[in-house]
């Protein structure tokens, strides 16, 4: 009997073997299965990666290998532009048929039809399967076909749709593919090394399956009760910190949305906490829906009237946002454990995010791409859907009137100053009371805490309520529009 031709899995944003469902649709096959990751910064519309992504994608990927190994398989490494690489491998392997998983977010969805047309007319047989999602796109229109722009009736439709299909389970072993060249993944140099800015993220965190898994596990046990309140709070642990794994497709949404149910289901009394959890994954899925209908999300404001917003250029200012140099100790310290760890917590990034197109009046997309570079959980969903909601022009956009004042920010969320002391070190002795305003101490207060400001701590670059101003005069230009 002549061998059965390969079966090509195309790795995306989905490093993971279980609930994968192209995965398991070859691995049923029995068909000898290669397992490909192209690296594709050529493609039309490809956004490449930022820095901390890229770092998080190669311990991903190294983490990927060694699962596969396990069951038998092996992850062949590939670069290029994604329908050239896969179009050539099929040629090369006489594979008969290609199975990749939906991304529904630019440019995996451009690229994955291009595939699909180059394979047809091949006779090359290709399929997708769903696995970014808790529901597709097309589930959740409007009347005139277009994806929902407010989160509320969003929120109500796809949970309406009822729970996703259960997880699949990993597959217990692959037929081996045939041996073929591939890249070393040190040659993509996707880990920085000259110098290596990257012992925080090392520091911060696990990539790969397994840990995903087991953070899940460890949040729901002991993390989702009070997770309503401890939330929106830095000075405490009270969030999943999935965001970076969900990214990459380490986890899936589906995974998570059982395992989070099944507590509900057997702890009635975390039910509450357990479907704001879910509603958060419910933001993931609306900013993905928003970004199926608006490739361009990380570029154009989704509310045309901002076209001619009086966006201001003011490098000394960007560049003290950036460096957490900014005076106001609350946004600082976002700023740093950003830099540091690759991630910020979410209150903090609204602060944050806040502070930059409000008090200082620069454009949302400077910030979107500072984003894009230091998160490893760098998302093009979540980070301009996230930034277009800070600045007003997004779908169910914050009022431009509300304009966060950093201070009583930082009293209400973070009122011990735990979260700052940590990562403003320098304010580290300031009494709790001026922790979040040291401008406000007396010289003899910031003598007795350490602190000489405007040396080792900057005095506030902008002063709050001339701010505030200045933005409620901006946006009303814009309302008038
Ligand atoms: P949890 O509270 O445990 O939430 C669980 C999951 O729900 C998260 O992992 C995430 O996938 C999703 N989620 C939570 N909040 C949001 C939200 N507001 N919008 C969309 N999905 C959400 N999140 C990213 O994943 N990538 C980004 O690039 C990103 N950029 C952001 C930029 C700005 C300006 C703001 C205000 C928020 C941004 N967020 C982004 C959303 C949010 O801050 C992070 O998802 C969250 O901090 C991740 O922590 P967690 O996994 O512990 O969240």
């Amino acid at each position: 009997m002549a061998p059965k031709p390969p079966v090509l899995i195309w790795f995306r944003d989905d490093l993971r073997l279980s609930d994968h469902p192209a995965l398991d649709a070859a691995a049923t096959t029995g068909a000898p299965v290669i397992c490909l990751y192209v690296f594709d910064e050529k493609s039309p519309a490809v956004r490449p990666l930022g820095g901390a992504a890229r770092w998080w994608l190669a311990q991903s990927l190294r983490a990927l290998q060694a699962s596969l190994a396990r069951i038998g398989g092996s992850l062949l490494l590939r670069s290029g532009p994604a329908t050239g690489t896969i179009t050539e491998l099929v040629r090369e392997t006489r594979t008969s048929t290609v199975f990749f998983n939906d991304i529904a977010q630019v440019p995996h969805r451009a690229v994955a039809d291009e595939i699909a047309r180059t394979l047809g007319a091949l006779d090359v047989r290709c399929r997708s399967f769903p696995g970014d999602l808790v529901a597709p796109p097309s589930a959740i229109r409007s009347k005139d076909d277009h994806g929902l722009r407010v989160f509320t009736p969003f929120w109500r439709r796809l949970q309406a749709l009822g729970d996703p299909q259960r997880p699949l389970p990993p597959p217990r072993s692959l037929a081996p593919g045939p041996h073929l060249a591939g890249d070393p993944l040190e040659s993509w140099q996707l880990e920085p090394s000259h110098p290596d800015w990257a012992g925080g993220l090392r520091e911060s965190w696990r990539p790969g399956e397994a840990p995903a898994q087991a953070r899940l596990k460890a949040f729901l046990a002991d993390g989702i009760a009070g997770y309503c309140d401890d939330r929106d709070r830095p000075d405490r642990e009270g969030t999943s910190r999935l965001s970076p794994h969900l990214r990459i497709g380490e986890i899936s949404p589906r995974q998570i949305w059982h395992a989070a149910r099944f507590v509900a289901a057997d702890q009635p009394g975390l039910a509450h906490d357990v479907d704001k959890f879910l509603s958060e994954l419910g933001w993931r899925e609306f900013c993905r829906h928003l970004l199926f209908d608006v490739p361009d999300l990380a570029e154009r404001g989704l509310q045309p009237r901002f076209e001619d917003f009086p966006w201001r250029r003011d490098d000394k200012a960007l560049q003290a946002w950036q460096r957490g140099q900014t005076g106001y100790p609350i946004v600082d310290a976002g700023m740093r454990e950003l830099w540091h760890s690759g991630v910020m917590h979410n209150r903090v990034r609204m602060v944050a995010a806040s502070f930059l197109v409000k008090h200082l009046l620069i454009d949302w997309r400077e910030g979107e791409r500072w984003f894009w570079d230091t998160l490893v959980d760098a998302d093009a969903g979540n980070n301009p859907a996230n930034w277009q909601w800070v600045a007003g022009c997004g779908a169910d956009a914050a009022p431009y009137f509300r304009i966060f004042n950093p201070v009583l920010q930082g009293d209400k969320f973070d009122p011990h100053g735990t979260y700052v002391r940590r990562w403003v070190p320098e304010l580290a002795r300031l009494p709790d009371k001026l922790i979040h305003r040291p401008w406000m101490a007396t010289p003899l207060e910031l003598a007795a805490a350490g602190v000489d400001l405007g040396k080792t701590y900057p005095s506030p670059i902008v002063d709050h309520k001339g701010a505030r101003e200045r933005a409620l005069a901006a946006y009303a230009k814009v309302r008038s529009a």
